[in-house]
């Protein structure tokens, strides 16, 4: 059984923006009308670099790849991609998908 993980968004009721957070109000155009929205687990890298000195909370974790992920809402979020071995490997337009919440940066993505 594949259980479809998904993970918490906000949708504006005033003009539709979805963000990857879930936010009391929206950044596009201020209104307070907004809704929870369950996002869809799968994604595609838009963007990514491969971090080899991480700062902070992220200094155990690097290497790592620091991905720009684009859902299947065309919801851009910033995100890790876990898991990968081979760096070079990785490739905008990859298919990735929700792996979990992560306690510190929130959603991650795998392949
Ligand atoms: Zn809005």
């Amino acid at each position: 059984m594949n259980v479809t993980q998904t993970f918490a968004g906000t949708v504006c009721n005033q003009c539709n923006f979805k963000v990857a957070e879930v936010l009391q109000g929206c950044p596009s155009c201020g209104s307070e009308s907004t809704e929870k929205v369950n996002l869809k687990e799968n994604g595609t890298i838009h963007s990514f670099t491969v971090v080899y000195v991480g700062f902070g909370h992220m200094a155990n974790r690097a290497p790592y790849v620091l991905a720009i992920v684009q859902t299947e809402e065309n919801v851009k979020l910033t995100t890790v991609i876990e898991g990968v071995s081979d760096f070079n490997a990785v490739k905008i337009g990859d298919k990735v998908r929700f792996k979990g919440m992560d306690d510190k940066i929130g959603p991650v993505f795998q392949y």
